[in-house]
């Protein structure tokens, strides 16, 4: 299989794979016994912090471990969001935010509170220059890479508006970190958010980042785990892989970044040799490295997955199937992309274990796909898009 769905989830690197293990056999103590097997499980979980803070420049107190992005967004978001509510009950979240993001404002306005979204201009980023906070605005949540097309957003200067205008900045690092520098004191914010499974970690282990002083209200309380701000006893076996996979990113990032780089142009160039009239989502705005969102008009996305995945190429959909019918993903939505375009849009995203021989192998089932999928359209026309 060829895997270009890293945005979804990575291989696990062996180093980790290796550490994790050392970790459920032999650090079996709870981190929080006075003992001294106690006592090395908690070592092995304060190296796993520095190691989660050195990624992404912050310092090791102010790293949260949690269960993955979906916890530390609801963390950060909620935590935020309760901890002011006096101060006004409202947020604003960009219209380009995950569901993760999205899912805690759902939480927020079940709870009365007023969520605001974020325009997004058609390049992909939230301009500053066209969305505006409104007062009152307890906090704002803006990702700093896309994960459907990749594009970097301009957080540093939304951070600086939102404490202009007295409010907190959340930030979904999720896709960036371990792709692209990442650095919680430039960019200001209050709030950051990794998960271990998009940087070759595992599955179920993340960390939010809190700036010193930053109120917090827990969502689960404990026995004073995590200095009281994440109750529940330690996930060390994935705590220390995502400490592992965060060395391992930072020691390989300029080289790996620049092999990326070179990998996507190749990608793109061949996309356009297959179809001329192909479009690339975000293409004018800076992204990361390795991502490529891009329709074939006329190849409806899951037409084009599958046609794909029968030629061994794991691909992701960026248009939502159900029940046969093909929804525009809200995010390109958001840019404006016509429902046409949008409902034929795939992600292709590389990763550490892409090769070059693999990108020429992806172009050459891409040439058979993109036919194939545009012929399963016209074939299958009761099955299409909704008016
Ligand atoms: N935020 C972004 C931008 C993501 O891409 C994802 C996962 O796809 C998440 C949050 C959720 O992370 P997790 O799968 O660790 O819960």
């Amino acid at each position: 299989m060829i895997y270009l769905d890293h945005n979804a989830s990575t291989p696990v690197r062996p180093e980790v794979a290796e550490a994790m293990a050392a970790g459920l056999n032999d650090l079996y103590a709870n981190p929080s016994s006075m003992h001294r097997e106690g006592q090395r499980a908690r070592a092995a979980i304060e190296r796993a912090r520095e190691q989660v803070a050195a990624l992404v420049h912050a310092h090791a107190d102010e790293v949260v471990f949690t269960s993955g992005g979906t916890e530390g967004d609801h963390l950060a978001i909620l935590g935020a969001a309760w901890a002011r509510a006096q101060q006004g009950r409202r947020v604003a979240l960009s219209a380009i935010e995950h569901h993760a993001v999205h899912g805690a404002g759902a939480v927020l306005a079940d709870q009365g509170w007023t969520v605001d979204h974020l325009a997004c201009a058609p390049d992909g980023r939230v301009d500053p220059a066209t969305a505006a906070i409104a007062p009152g605005t307890a906090l704002v949540s803006l990702m700093l890479a896309n994960n459907e097309t990749g594009v970097l957003q301009p957080v540093a200067e939304w951070s600086r508006r939102a404490h202009a205008a007295g409010a907190l900045l959340h930030c979904d690092a999720v896709q960036a970190a371990g792709k692209v520098p990442v650095d919680f004191e430039a960019l200001e914010a209050d709030y950051l958010v990794v998960s271990a499974h998009k940087l070759s970690g595992p599955k179920g282990a993340g960390a939010l980042v809190v700036r010193r002083g930053a109120p917090l209200a827990p969502l689960f309380r404990g026995s004073g785990h995590e200095r009281g701000r994440r109750g529940g006893t330690e996930n060390l076996p994935g705590i220390v892989g995502l400490g592992v996979a965060a060395e391992c990113a930072a020691r390989d990032l300029a080289a790996e970044s620049a092999r990326l780089v070179a990998l996507k142009r190749r990608l793109e160039s061949g996309l356009r040799e297959i179809a001329p009239d192909a479009v690339i989502h975000g293409e004018a705005a800076p992204r990361l490295p390795n991502t490529v969102n891009v329709s074939f008009p006329g190849a409806r996305s899951d037409h084009l997955l599958m046609a794909l995945d029968a030629r061994g190429v794991a691909v992701s959909a960026g248009a939502a199937c159900a029940s046969g019918a093909v929804e525009p993903s809200p995010v390109l939505n958001a840019m404006g992309v016509p429902r046409a375009l949008a409902v034929c849009a795939v992600r292709l995203s590389l990763g550490r274990t892409s090769t070059a021989a693999e990108v020429e192998a992806a172009l050459a089932a891409l040439r058979e796909a993109v036919p194939a999928a545009v012929a399963a359209g016209a074939r299958a026309p009761a099955a299409g898009t909704r008016a």
